[in-house]
């Protein structure tokens, strides 16, 4: 948990947020600001702030399991995925998370 993390309140229930899937390594919610007709974010409960400071090896594969249940829930046969590492290259959160992206 890191007190400034939008996403740690978010998982936190801070907002009210709804999740399209939960599990107790991670929470998955529509982005607020969706680049395609589905657009979701999947979540580690635990703050990491990018991919590069991720040490949980293990971790890594829970999200995986969780992009695929998440597409399962709404109902995406086909979606792309993508992690933003860094500033430069458009990581706007520093807290881990895949976007999950695709047409129903
Ligand atoms: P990134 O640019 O990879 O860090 O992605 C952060 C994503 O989080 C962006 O696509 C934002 O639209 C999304 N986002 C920011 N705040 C919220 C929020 N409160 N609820 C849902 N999605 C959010
Ligand atoms: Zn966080």
């Amino acid at each position: 948990m890191s007190e400034d993390c939008i996403f740690c309140k978010i998982i936190n229930g801070e907002f009210g947020t709804e999740f399209v899937y939960e599990n107790e390594h991670l929470v998955v919610f529509n982005d607020i600001n969706p680049k395609a007709p589905v657009h979701m974010l999947v979540v580690p409960r635990v703050h990491v702030a990018s991919l590069n400071e991720l040490e949980d090896k293990n971790l890594m594969g829970e999200l995986l399991m969780g992009v695929k249940k998440a597409a399962e829930k709404a109902g995406l046969k086909s979606y792309r995925t993508q992690i933003n590492t860094g500033k430069e290259a458009g990581q706007e959160v520093s807290h881990l998370h895949i976007h999950v992206m695709g047409r129903k």
